[in-house]
């Protein structure tokens, strides 16, 4: 087990080693397996995971889901999920309609246990009236800018409110004209009345509930008094009988709060345990922040490829069964650090190695001729589909004597460590010939506009019977069989490992922001079986990576995006 203090050097380190940091059980298992053995919850394990609909999920929420449902799982238990709703102004039903598919998609299934916080508003209004009752809630009448600098600091106590002492009676009635829609925004609110000199600043008497004249998207305009997200998480949880409420370590000061409610309404009480959020370098998780790059038009929308987002990362072409094994290797801790985007990369690679069939295709094409290949001739070559899996079999590329190559993959005088197509220079064509440089014809300007070669026809499928060596194969398209298309290539949606970084305070996050992110490729050459891949369809293109038809595909003509490189660049740097 490593020291908690070295996790970022140690995820650096270990950055593309996908394996779990190690098989000891994480401390929120090790919790629950403590708590089965002394049977505090009588063996029941019961999660929920609990967004708020107010966007779309990113990977972070699939950490939380992948931790949720895989607890549940695994110890046999039951996980939830709920919809935190009690903010009106910001949430929405396309927002609730998203994370459902996205947690489906990610592999989970909350079965009949679909819940929504504002269920609940009828019973936590009742319990507000008890808290009233039990001289433990009062209606307070001063201005929120007045509560807030009536709190105190950390290590001053606050002021108890002029209005704390009012009557059960007075308070009652108050409360129920809140309800009932006299009184404007910001006229009152209701507090819990816990103790102004607290040392939790959280528990001096925190607000409860607001009045908001605000449309709800499930509950309309039934209601003008919201609860806030104290108020509401721990009740949602111990109504729903859950057993172990995981959250993100940000909420470990709300936990008194939790608590208090729970305590002072006599209710099942669940425990509340803390963990570490998910980073990643290049890419940020703050929900408001995604909107905002979606608001601006900086991104398609929140199914951008580049976004972190789950339907982000699914368009790009990443498999659920990648985001798991990722989500299971990035740790449980108490301590909040930053992955490296090339472990998740690393993830998708690895799964998509498997499973991903090869085809050709020409991102830049430069024409190449066989000048002793006969006119009009057309071969039908085998192809192995993936050489990792033998059971996908093989299939037939058309080879004619007008082909396209990687413009990169030729140079007219090359430099010593280019082993690939020049001038005098005998290379493989995948699955085919080995063809020889010729001669180059050039345009006015003198770019090369067809390569010119000859073949040997001895070498079909691709191997010397005399057992001569090449240095390269390449890959390539029949031009005339060649499928022509748009491929989108992705770079770091930010230029920096964090977006935060800015050296000028005059700037923000969104001067860091990548103005290279997408780069499109209009006329990319595919070979012809690819004519027919729909939206989700997920190849390597040899030598070039992982990709997958976009859903601006049409048919007779798949977009693809590239989910990601062969090898990442720092695994490049290593083999030089
Ligand atoms: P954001 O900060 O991105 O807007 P949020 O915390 O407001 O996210 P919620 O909808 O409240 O989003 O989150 C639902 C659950 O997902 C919560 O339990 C939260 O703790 C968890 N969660 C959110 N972000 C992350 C993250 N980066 N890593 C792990 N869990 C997360
Ligand atoms: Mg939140």
């Amino acid at each position: 087990m490593y020291h908690f203090g070295d996790l970022a050097l140690h995820q650096r380190k270990r950055q593309t080693d996908m394996t779990p940091p190690s098989e000891h059980r994480d401390f929120v298992r090790q919790i629950i397996e403590d708590d089965n053995a002394s049977g505090k919850w009588g063996s029941r394990v019961h999660t929920r995971f609990p967004p708020e609909p107010n966007g779309y999920l990113h990977i972070g929420h699939a950490k939380s889901i992948c931790l949720n449902f895989g607890i549940a799982k695994e110890y046999g238990g039951l996980c939830n999920l709920r919809f935190d709703d009690t903010n009106p102004e910001k949430e929405d039903v396309e927002y609730v309609d998203s994370i459902m598919e996205d947690v489906r998609w990610l592999g989970f299934d909350w079965e009949d246990r679909l819940f929504y916080a504002s269920d609940y508003f009828e019973q936590l209004y009742a319990w507000a009236e008890k808290l009233i009752c039990d001289g433990k809630a009062y209606v307070c009448s001063l201005s929120l800018e007045e509560i807030r600098s009536g709190r105190g600091t950390p290590t001053e106590p606050g002021a108890n409110s002029i209005y704390r002492d009012r009557s059960v009676e007075e308070n009652l009635d108050l409360f129920r004209r809140m309800r009932a829609g006299e009184f404007p925004e910001g006229a009152h609110v209701l507090r819990a009345k816990i103790d102004m000199a607290h040392k939790h600043m959280l528990l001096r008497d925190p607000i409860m509930y607001r009045i908001r004249f605000a449309e709800h998207h499930r509950t309309g305009n039934k209601w003008c008094i919201y609860p806030t997200y104290d108020y509401t998480h721990g009740q949602s949880d111990s109504l729903e009988k859950i057993t172990h409420s995981i959250c993100t370590l940000e909420f470990e000061n709300h936990r008194p709060l939790y608590d208090w409610y729970c305590d002072a309404l006599g209710i099942h009480h669940p425990q509340q345990i803390e963990f570490n959020r998910l980073n990643l370098t290049y890419t940020m998780m703050s929900k408001r922040r995604l909107l905002e790059l979606v608001q601006a038009g900086t991104v398609t929308g929140w199914d951008d490829p580049r976004m972190p987002t789950i339907c982000g990362l699914r368009r790009r072409g990443y498999t659920p069964e990648a985001v798991r094994s990722f989500c299971a290797s990035v740790g449980v801790t108490k301590h909040n650090a930053t992955m490296d985007m090339v472990v998740l990369e690393n993830h998708i690679r690895e799964d998509l190695n498997k499973r991903a069939e090869r085809r050709m295709a020409v991102l830049n094409p430069v024409r190449v001729v066989i000048t002793n290949y006969p006119e009009g001739q057309i071969e039908e070559l085998d192809a192995i589909n993936n050489p990792e899996d033998p059971a996908a079999g093989s299939r037939k590329v058309p080879f004619s004597r007008e082909l396209y190559i990687e413009a990169e993959d030729f140079m007219e005088e090359p430099p010593k460590k280019f082993f690939r197509l020049a001038p005098g220079r005998e290379v493989r064509l995948r699955w085919a010939y080995f063809i020889t440089c010729t001669d180059v014809v050039k345009d006015a300007s003198g770019n090369v506009t067809e390569i010119r070669c000859t073949y040997d026809p001895a070498t079909r499928g691709g191997d010397a019977p005399d057992g001569r060596k090449v240095k390269a194969t390449l890959h390539w398209v029949s031009a005339s069989h060649a499928v022509p298309t748009e491929v989108r290539l992705y770079d770091h949606l930010f230029m920096k490992e964090d977006p935060d970084a800015v050296d000028d305070p005059s700037l923000d996050w969104k001067s860091n922001l990548n103005p290279n992110s997408l780069q499109i490729i209009s006329n990319a050459m595919l070979e012809p079986s690819l004519k027919t891949a729909v939206a989700g369809d997920r190849f390597q293109f040899e030598r070039m990576g992982y990709f997958c038809a976009d859903k601006d595909s049409q048919p007779g003509r798949p977009v693809f995006n590239r989910t990601v490189t062969l090898k990442d660049a720092w695994a490049k740097e290593q083999q030089k």
